[in-house]
């Protein structure tokens, strides 16, 4: 066992107690987890700067000046004092809140102070709110400390004197004792390469960092580290997914294809859609499990790709399924399937939680006795007595609703995997989405139709209602049909209602006058009353939808040419694009309306203006990965992958890049890591990763 591996408990100044707290609270189990527990962040104490050089407000200032000039100003709550400092080279001002009457005495007018804080910027004006500030004597030398850390801590371990300073100590004596127990983990050639210095020295200045430039460089070897085993982990599951799931071979095109795609595709397919149908068709032909992530723009073109794979299974002999995330969708899947697979002879069914047990019944019957070839579904595929005679592909629709384990669920029973198609309308940038679907392969539809009209999107204020009623008057008129979408937050949920109904009636009241019908739908209605509304404004029986997000995903009414969007500020921009994509599927012009109100923050300002600005997916959902962080866009997908320390698949995304290349040289070269020149990196691998290694779970 490596010293590494000792017990937290046996680190002088730890101790039994400590050691409890530090495993609850803080994770930190051996001598290895306090040497990995990195500071938060690090106060720069070395260096003082000229207030001209204060360019940047996300970091602490620390400054030598004199104080001109020390003035109580306001009253109450808003009662402060404020010294005006300068240095040869600019003025700042210093506000206190709090203990103004003894700060009052102390600080001397005329005298030399060194200060220490983090500055705000307001109409062009600089300020500091409650530094550190000493005095300093003219004579005196300055003897400034160097780069503290900081750790994060918590109540209960500062209860016990492990506040940042404590775990710093800790750590001192960790380093002394283990600093010669470090082993190198990269390869001589990655070294050399970036010019890392060496793993020993790194983990000394992450702690206790000599100064600001050989800091960067720990942190930077670390993320590389990191995001380096992470990938190296990515590629080996890749490769033993492959060579584990053999899966059906599906060695023909055969008449069903080839009646669709001669005889009733309307369109020619774009380049991209066909480059993507070649992948899946080598996919399907290899006789290994195709795991395929299918990434497209809302309007590109997903559901023919799902279909002509699904008419390559039916030509194989085999049956497919397609699971959508809620009813309406599987309705409208069902229903654009059913329009060609009549002409096709196939059978297609819909299976839902809400049909009759009766005809439940006879469809998980019809199933397994191979009378359905492709059946439509929700979660309701999921249930144990759900059984298919053969399996052959499954087609996931808007997949970051359907976990892994579930997806799992579908051929947990079969000896042989069915081959799996994930289709997201969510873009993201491709390095990234290699790493957050690192299970998956990758297939992307970069192009629209062609003839498709960009939606012409703008941003109003409720005060402009009147013009926007006008508008859609405008629209109406010429037999269009129109949608308003309001926001559901958890928090006020019955406030939302409200403003939802109130949004219903006016419509009807405004436009029912003009002899136009509004439908409404939300979350809180049955699943029959909602497919009904839903069928009324396909149908162009009703000509305006007042909704919630429902209808966020994949609702397809081509005739609809306006999207207005109630409190837009209140919607993600991910949201927003997804609600700006149900119309422009026709051939009218079509517009997208967002409405707010005059109070807007700077995040919401950056949405609506992406949102004005451009109708590119992957742009849109890049500056919603910069705003939002990955976390939170992906959803909990593959936490435990991503649950990195140091890096960020944003900022640090260059070393991510090269990070995925190495790796998957390495990989490609030597897939055992058994070569003399990948031995720091076996050991590391095997000892620290090869637990997220699948050797034998399902993807
Ligand atoms: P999404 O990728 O959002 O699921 P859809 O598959 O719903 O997009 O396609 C949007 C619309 O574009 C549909 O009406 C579809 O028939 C049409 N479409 C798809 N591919 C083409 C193409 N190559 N040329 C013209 N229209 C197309
Ligand atoms: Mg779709």
């Amino acid at each position: 066992m490596s010293v590494l591996e000792t017990k937290i408990e046996f680190l002088k100044g730890v101790g039994p107690k400590r050691a409890a707290l530090l495993n609850t609270e803080l994770s930190i189990f051996n001598f290895y987890d306090l040497l990995t527990f990195f500071p938060f962040r690090y106060i720069d104490r070395s260096k003082v700067y000229k207030i001209s050089q204060i360019k940047n407000f996300d970091i602490d200032f620390q400054l030598i000046g004199t104080v001109e000039r020390i003035s109580v100003i306001g009253t109450g709550r808003k009662k402060r004092l404020v010294v005006e400092f300068t240095d040869e080279t600019g003025k700042v001002e210093i506000i206190f809140f709090k203990g103004i009457n003894w700060l009052l005495n102390s600080i001397k007018k005329n005298q030399k102070y060194l200060i220490f804080g983090r500055p705000n910027i307001y109409g062009g004006k600089i300020s500091f709110a409650h530094p550190e500030m000493e005095p300093i004597k003219n004579s005196e030398l300055l003897k400034l400390s160097p780069i503290h850390p900081v750790y994060h801590s918590t109540e209960k371990l500062k209860n016990v004197g492990l506040n940042s300073k404590g775990i710093s100590i800790l750590i001192k004596n960790l380093l002394s004792k283990v600093e010669n127990f470090v082993n190198e983990n990269l390869s001589s050639s990655i070294i050399n390469k970036y010019s890392f210095i060496s793993r020993q020295l790194s983990f000394k200045n992450m702690h206790f960092p000599s100064n600001n430039e050989i800091l960067l460089k720990s942190i930077n070897r670390f993320k590389y580290e990191e995001l380096f085993f992470l990938q190296l982990t990515l590629f080996k599951n890749k490769i033993i997914r492959k060579k584990r799931n053999k899966s059906f071979k599906f060695n023909k095109v055969g008449k069903f294809f080839n009646d669709f795609y001669f005889n009733h595709l309307q369109f020619e397919l774009t380049n991209a859609q066909k480059k993507v149908m070649k992948e899946i068709r080598n996919d399907l032909g290899s006789g290994f499990q195709m795991n395929r992530l299918l990434q497209g723009d809302v309007g590109s073109g997903k559901t023919v790709v799902a279909v002509m794979s699904m008419l390559i299974s039916k030509d194989n002999g085999f049956q497919s399924c397609v699971m959508a995330p809620t009813e309406i969708l599987a309705n409208q899947h069902f229903e654009s399937i059913k329009e060609f697979s009549d002409k096709l002879n196939i059978n297609v069914e819909l299976l839902t939680g809400k049909l009759s047990t009766r005809k439940k019944t006879s469809i998980v019957t019809s199933l397994k006795n191979n009378q359905i070839d492709i059946v439509v579904g929700t979660h309701a595929l999921i249930q144990d007595n759900v059984k298919f005679f053969n399996l052959g592909l499954v087609i996931i629709d808007e997949q970051h609703k359907f976990g892994v384990s579930q997806r799992a669920k579908l051929w947990s029973n079969n000896m042989i995997f069915p081959h799996v198609l994930v289709m997201t309308a969510t873009p993201i940038p491709r390095t990234l989405a290699m790493t957050a679907y690192g299970d998956l392969d990758f297939s992307v539809i970069d192009q629209l139709p062609p003839n498709r009209k960009p939606v012409n999107t703008k941003h109003f204020y409720f005060k402009d209602l009147k013009k926007i009623y006008s508008f859609i008057f405008d629209e109406l008129n010429q037999n269009r049909q129109v949608y308003v979408v309001y926001p559901l937050i958890e928090e006020s949920k019955t406030l939302d209602y409200k403003n939802l109904m109130d949004g219903y009636e006016n419509m009807k009241t405004i436009f029912g006058k003009k002899g136009f019908q509004v439908s409404m739908l939300h979350g809180k209605m049955n699943n029959d009353d909602k497919l009904s509304e839903m069928s009324n404004f396909l149908l162009n029986k009703t000509q305006i939808l007042v909704s919630t997000t429902v209808v966020e995903v994949g609702v397809n009414v081509p005739n609809a040419s306006v999207m207005v969007i109630q409190n837009a500020e209140k919607f993600g921009l991910s949201q927003l694009h997804q609600l700006r994509g149900r119309v422009g599927r026709g051939v009218n012009k079509s517009h997208c309306i967002l409405l707010t109100s005059n109070k807007l923050t700077n995040d919401s300002k950056t949405r609506l203006k992406a949102m004005v600005d451009t109708n590119d997916g992957f742009k849109i959902s890049e500056i919603d990965l910069k705003l939002r962080g990955p976390g939170d866009v992906l959803g909990t997908r593959q936490s435990g992958l991503l649950n990195l320390k140091l890096s960020s698949l944003i900022k640090d995304n260059g070393i991510l890049k090269n990070a995925r290349l190495d790796a998957q040289k390495i990989i490609k070269e030597d897939f055992e890591l058994a070569h003399s020149h990948n031995r720091n990196i076996n050991q590391f691998f095997y000892k620290k990763y090869s637990k997220m290694l699948k050797w034998s779970s399902v993807s």
